[in-house]
């Protein structure tokens, strides 16, 4: 799969943490020298460094070089801002990741954006790589991508709108959380001043652009300019990143598709995988090569195939367990060794460390607990009993011990509390030797935290968990997770692969009250089914039942969790399309798709469902017969092929909804008549038990749409045709 990847080289990366003696999170920014990294400059033949550039108010200019990253196969392109030729404001724009105020923010995201293909381009330019047919955006933060296309479109003489379409149909957007502080809005005038005359993409209308990003549903703020919304808004395809979120995702945009249900709205899912090579401990991959050699255990990691993962099955258990065991015992050296660093950090001198040695036990369960520290996914969740929490550590037979890691938001003091809590937790003497917290996680620990651990806790507030992937890095280790069904363990949770925290996440639980609920879960779960599966022996003299879990672990979940397998589905379900919707739409198609869409916004109002009715009485109905549905609608100065007219039905809920509704187009059989109706017809099958209900819908049709909602369009019976047809049977 070709592929250029686009991102911003922050000369100061996210940042580092340490913590004060008391426990406060500390924030670090050493400064990254891109020539001490795996980079290369960008050049131009004349062997200047390669650079784009983009107009700023006021006359100024943001510069900013382009450095190679060489990924495997894949090019990673990083705009980097601190070069001489900007002023000391500009240089600064690729900094940190996240800091800098708003206006900061929305610099970064217009070098990335418009920036970013202008960097493509380059790229190509220089290497002879093909110019790129479809663009992904991850989120809204390079989602100015897509007004720089139009902007070249617009330059080779096509209007707004028709620059419009033709890009749409070649760009995927990816929503990546349903938590409202990870979307960037903007204030309107911030962005109306960087764009237009005298700043960035002159020749687009600023009001156009304004225009994308609005936020126009209920609840919507009018003074902001929403960058998911113009993402969804730029792109033919969109998608979430676990099956849950894709149905939270479609709930929560679903104002941008005006009439249609949420379940229609245009947004579909992929869910994440992670990159097994990078992530697969080389002791667990040795144990599977040496089952199916080197080769096919290297594929089972990139292309996948379930049946090279069935191999696992013939491992032997004395091997699982002492594998297991040799993982938990690299941790807990490498757990000593953080521990004592921070120490010292901290200000302890030598003397008072010898404790730091009998710190975690390599025979003792061990849980993970690693994440960033946004208050949704509740790190110290586990202290709400202190108590429990204290019996399970120092249970005589039983015990756990718990290591955690994370870095809460620089700007969030809330989040540096909970870390602190956590500290002063882990720093009390009767349970420093059985809960940790590591400062400073980043992949480095990671790489060594997944696979030494027998449990991956999660407990986030469902369903604000988008996908997680922490969990997934920790199954291709053999590692069983524990975790509120959220994300990508709502979809693929199995008790052979671990267990279910139960949540309070209907309507109208208090949050307090919800975290007692889940706690308490949390505490009987560990209690009553972890810890006894991992110390009870079987005739073997060893944990059977666990060992089965870690086996099915691997060979069943693990082949599902890998990029591989993500990519896949992405090139299938929305690159190929894409790609597909782009090369149709060469500059005549999109002109005329773009004049289809204003001619059929322009005549809707026109459209309407008339009269409905059915050749049978709907009291005779019976399960397996079909009724003959005959309807009359007004398309207005719109013609048939310009519609389909939908018989929609299913089984109907006690609100009176149609559910898991099923839609069969409807032929013209006669019309126009003298006031422009036309009759269709079409039968109607009543295949379902139960209340069922059926209605008729009007919607915009074109072969270049990729969605039937896609215009947000939509004609429906009024209330009273709906009562007097009789059209929700029971
Ligand atoms: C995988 C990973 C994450 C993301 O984990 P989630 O489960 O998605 O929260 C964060 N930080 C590091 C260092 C990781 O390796």
């Amino acid at each position: 799969m070709p592929l250029v990847g686009v991102g911003l080289l922050y000369r100061h990366g996210y940042f580092r943490q340490t913590l004060s003696r008391d426990g406060w999170q500390q924030e670090h920014y050493p400064v990254l020298d891109p020539h001490e990294l795996p980079l290369a400059p960008l050049e131009e033949p004349d062997g200047g460094p390669a650079q784009v550039a983009l107009a700023l108010p006021g006359g100024r200019e943001l510069r900013a070089r382009i450095w190679l990253a060489q990924v495997g196969r894949v090019p990673l392109l990083l705009l980097d801002s601190d070069v001489e030729e900007n002023d000391l404001g500009e240089r600064g724009v690729t900094d940190r990741l996240y800091g800098g105020g708003s206006e900061h923010r929305l610099l970064q995201e217009m070098l990335l954006g418009i920036g970013g293909v202008r960097a493509v381009r380059t790229y190509c330019r220089l290497t002879g790589h093909p110019e790129p047919e479809v663009f992904h955006t991850n989120e809204g933060h390079a989602g100015f991508l897509g007004l720089e296309r139009i902007a070249e479109l617009c330059a080779a003489g096509l209007d707004f709108d028709s620059a419009l379409e033709a890009v749409r149909a070649g760009t995927v957007f990816t929503t990546h959380t349903p938590v409202p502080a990870g979307i960037d809005r903007f204030d309107r005038e911030l962005v109306a001043r960087h764009f237009g005359p005298g700043a960035e993409l002159p020749r687009i209308d600023v009001d156009r652009i304004l225009r994308l990003g609005m936020e126009t549903y209920p609840g919507g703020e009018p003074n902001l300019f929403n960058m998911a919304v113009m993402g969804l808004r730029l792109a033919q395809r969109a998608n979430g990143v676990s099956l849950l979120h894709g149905e939270v995702s479609r709930e929560m945009f679903s104002g941008l598709w005006p009439g249609f249900d949420a379940d229609e709205v245009p947004i579909t899912s992929v869910t994440n995988g992670v990159h097994a090579p990078t992530w697969v401990a080389p002791e667990v991959f040795r144990l599977g090569a040496r089952q199916i050699g080197v080769q096919r255990a290297e594929d089972a990691l990139t292309v996948g195939g379930s049946e090279r993962w069935d191999s696992v099955a013939e491992i032997p258990d004395e091997d699982i367990w002492e594998l297991r065991r040799t993982l938990r015992e690299q941790l807990v050296t490498e757990v000593r060794e953080r521990l004592r660093a921070s120490w010292r950090q901290r200000g302890a001198g030598t003397a008072e460390l010898g404790w730091i040695d009998d710190v975690l036990d390599p025979d003792v369960l061990t849980i993970g607990f690693a994440r960033r520290v946004p208050s949704y996914k509740r790190l110290t969740l586990m202290l709400r009993d202190r108590d429990r929490l204290m019996e399970l550590l120092l249970h005589p037979e039983r015990p756990v011990q718990i290591v955690v890691a994370g870095k809460a938001h620089p700007a969030d003091d809330g989040g540096k509390r909970l870390v602190q809590e956590l500290v002063r937790f882990a720093d009390d003497p009767r349970v420093r030797h059985r809960i940790v917290f590591l400062p400073d996680y980043g992949m480095a620990m990671a790489q060594k935290l997944y696979p030494g651990c027998d449990i991956w806790l999660n407990n986030p507030l469902r369903p604000l968990e988008a996908c997680g992937t922490s969990g997934m890095k920790a199954a291709l280790n053999g590692c069983l997770n524990l975790s509120v069904l959220d994300g990508w363990w709502d979809e693929w949770f199995d008790p052979d692969f671990g267990w279910a925290i139960p949540t309070a996440d209907g309507w109208g639980t208090d949050p307090d009250r919800r975290d007692a609920i889940e706690a308490d879960a949390l505490y009987d779960l560990l209690e009553q089914r972890v810890t006894p599966r991992f110390y009870e022996r079987g005739q073997s003299g060893l944990p059977d039942r666990w060992i089965e879990m870690v086996r099915q672990t691997l060979s069943r979940l693990g082949p599902k969790v890998l990029a591989g397998r993500m990519v896949r589905e992405y090139v299938e379900r929305l690159y190929a399309p894409a790609a597909e919707a782009h090369r149709a739409l060469d500059p005549d198609a999109a002109r005329d798709l773009a004049e289809w869409k204003a001619r059929v916004r322009g005549a809707w109002s026109g459209v309407s469902v008339d009269h409905v009715e059915t050749s049978a009485a709907t009291a005779t109905a019976e399960l397996g017969s079909t009724l003959g549905l005959r309807v009359r609608v007004r398309l207005g100065d719109l013609a048939p092929e310009d519609v389909e007219v939908q018989a929609v039905s299913g089984r109907v809920d006690s609100e009176d909804r149609i559910t898991d509704a099923a839609a069969v187009p409807l032929k013209p059989v006669s019309g126009p008549d003298t006031e422009g109706r036309w009759v269709y017809e079409g039968p109607l099958a009543l295949d379902r038990t139960g209340p069922f209900g059926y209605t008729v819908r009007v919607l915009p049709v074109h072969p270049l749409l990729a969605s039937c909602a896609e215009l947000g369009l939509v004609a429906v019976p009024s209330q009273e045709l709906v009562e007097a047809a009789g059209l929700l049977m029971r």
